[in-house]
C-alpha cells in the first residue's frame, strides 16, 4: 500500500483523490488517509501530491514511519 505522511498534516490538497482510480484516499481530521486494503499501488497518487506527502510503504522516510500505523489504524478505528 501507499502511505500518506506528515507533509500532509493541515495540508490536505487533495489532488491525490482525484488522481486515485479505485476512490482509496479518506479524509481524516487533519490528513488525508489510503485505504490499505483498497490501495492498488497503482502509484498515480505520488507524482501529483503537491508537498510529496506520498509514499510506498518501504519508501516511507524514517522519521515518518509511525504514519504507517496512523494510516492503518484510522481504518481499524471506522
Ligand atoms: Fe490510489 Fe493508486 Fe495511490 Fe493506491 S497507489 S492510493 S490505488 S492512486
Amino acid at each position: 500500500t501507499y502511505v500518506i505522511a506528515q507533509p500532509c498534516v493541515d495540508t490536505k490538497d487533495r489532488a491525490c483523490v482525484d488522481e486515485c482510480p479505485v476512490d482509496c484516499i479518506y479524509e481524516g481530521k487533519r490528513m488525508l488517509y489510503i485505504q490499505p486494503d483498497e490501495c492498488v499501488d497503482c502509484g498515480a497518487c505520488e507524482p501529483v501530491c503537491p508537498v510529496e506527502a506520498i509514499f510506498y510503504e518501504d519508501d516511507v522516510p524514517e522519521e515518518w514511519k509511525e504514519f504507517y500505523t496512523a494510516n492503518v489504524g484510522f481504518f481499524d478505528e471506522v
